[in-house]
């Protein structure tokens, strides 16, 4: 009995009541999104899964950590996507201890897909008609690609398997040429919750450097461990009829982009099979988003649409 008791003590002194805390990343209509946080209690600290783009959302986790008078032990990221990563650089400093987790495709994109955009961003900043409000967010992103190592994993995450972070043992998935060259997603049996990145994004997904075939298996992958709630990238939470139904509408989207279809038709396929992932605010933002990817990675030459499929190399 008295064991029980000091076991019971001991539960309510570390753990949270909750399977894992939302932090939910905005999509502003106006300016880049910020990828939904999920922290998760592990005996040396917090666990958190990705840290958002904009400096509220890294001091919105930054505050829940002293809410709950725990460090930060361990940081994963779904991907490197700026949305996902930028706040690395903010936990870092308040936690110099913290272990991040990521793949090392970090390292291709900064000779590639980054290089470039550092490049425009430059550009951007170096023209004084550039507003402030714009000049700042840019300036933060640019910084982390000026300075990679504030963002950069000190574990890689090269392959599939149970890993133990932060003294809390997680099945760690890593999908490759999916939504980049290597997305992250954890599954955690306790309490039957996968946690994806964007492997799946409610809106629409964010196909800037996906390999669509990659992805779609990797979807197969999520669907095959018996999970209760799946957290998406970007929007709610979703239950297994959810997935199933957001994974039909990823299917038909890449169906019909690889189709003689219209593009309206498409776009118009993608508003009604995924209606109930879409606030009617983003409605407009979807369409644009999804035209884009139609004709960047449906519909561009056979080898621009594979571009992703294969290791980002300086070309
Ligand atoms: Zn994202």
């Amino acid at each position: 009995m008295r064991l029980l008791v000091l076991a019971l003590l001991s539960f309510a002194a570390s753990a949270s009541a909750e399977p894992y805390h939302l932090i939910p990343g905005a999509v502003p209509l106006d300016s880049g999104p910020d990828g939904n946080t999920i922290v998760l209690d592990a005996p040396q600290g917090l666990i958190v899964f990705d840290t958002g783009r904009h400096p509220e959302h890294a001091q919105a986790i930054l505050d829940y950590a002293k809410a709950r008078s725990r460090p930060v032990a361990a940081v994963v990221n779904s991907h490197w996507h700026l949305d996902h990563t930028t706040g690395n650089w903010d936990i870092r400093k308040a936690y110099p201890r913290v272990q991040v987790y990521a793949s090392n495709a970090l390292e291709g994109a900064l000779a590639t897909f980054l290089k470039k955009s550092r490049a425009e961003t430059d550009k951007i900043l170096a023209d004084p008609k550039t507003p402030p409000a714009v000049r700042d967010q840019l300036e933060r992103g640019v910084a982390v690609i000026h300075h990679p190592e504030r963002i950069r994993p000190n574990h890689i995450v090269a392959k599939s398997g149970r890993m133990t972070i932060a003294g809390r043992p997680l099945d760690v998935h890593l999908a490759k040429f999916a939504a980049t060259e290597g997305d992250v997603w954890l599954y955690d049996a306790n309490t039957r919750t996968a946690i994806v990145g964007d492997l799946v994004v409610g809106l629409v997904p964010f196909m800037d450097t996906a390999c669509a075939d990659g992805w779609s298996k990797a979807l197969g992958q999520i669907a095959a461990v018996p999970f209760k709630t799946l957290i998406p990238g970007h929007g709610d939470p979703m239950t297994r009829a959810d997935f199933a139904a957001w994974r039909t509408a990823y299917d038909n989207f890449i169906a019909c982009g690889r189709s003689a279809a219209p593009e309206k038709q498409c776009i118009a396929g993608w508003q009604r099979d995924a209606a109930k992932f879409i606030e009617p605010d983003h409605k407009d933002y979807v369409n644009g988003a999804a035209a884009y990817y139609l004709e960047t990675r449906l519909r561009s030459s056979p080898e621009e649409q594979q571009r992703y499929c294969k290791p980002l190399k300086p070309s």
